[in-house]
């Protein structure tokens, strides 16, 4: 199951990056977009562009490649939108920054849910719950967000 896979794996402190660092990142790339964008819109802006392949090998729901984030279609838009967004997480951190496979995650949760973006009061991009549910509990963690 993806959503006990991605909890286990953000949550086992097998992180490299800083908060800081990755919250940077989402914030810098959201300020490139209005707050009706959507993940196609982050990819743009990054400089890349999402494709669809259904013919993916089984068990690979995407690929990062130079310019192009090749992701497998779903009828289900949140599953899709969670796809686009982890595999522009890959291509952000790159070959050259040394990160985890957990900091791939912890950013594709904050593209979803940018701290800008929840101190403004406005929803999370479609994203399965338990991703959103996930990130609420990152964020409420980290006291990214005051509890004032
Ligand atoms: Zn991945």
């Amino acid at each position: 199951m993806l959503a006990l896979t991605v909890a286990d794996e953000v949550r086992a402190g097998l992180a490299l990056l800083s908060d800081e660092e990755l919250e940077a990142e989402a914030a810098g790339l959201w300020s490139q977009v209005s707050d009706v964008g959507d993940a196609e819109d982050l990819a743009r802006v990054a400089d890349t562009r999402v494709e669809y392949d259904r013919g993916l090998p089984a068990g690979v729901d995407g690929i990062a490649l130079p310019h192009v984030l090749v992701v497998r279609p779903s009828r289900q838009r949140a599953l899709v939108v969670l796809r686009i967004l982890h595999e522009l997480s890959h291509y952000l951190l790159g070959v050259d920054r040394m990160h985890t496979h957990a900091d791939v995650w912890r950013l594709t949760l904050a593209l979803a849910w940018p701290v800008p973006r929840i101190r403004r009061g406005r929803p999370p991009l479609e994203v399965p719950a338990w991703a959103v549910e996930l990130r609420a509990l990152i964020v409420a963690e980290s006291r990214m967000i005051s509890a004032a």
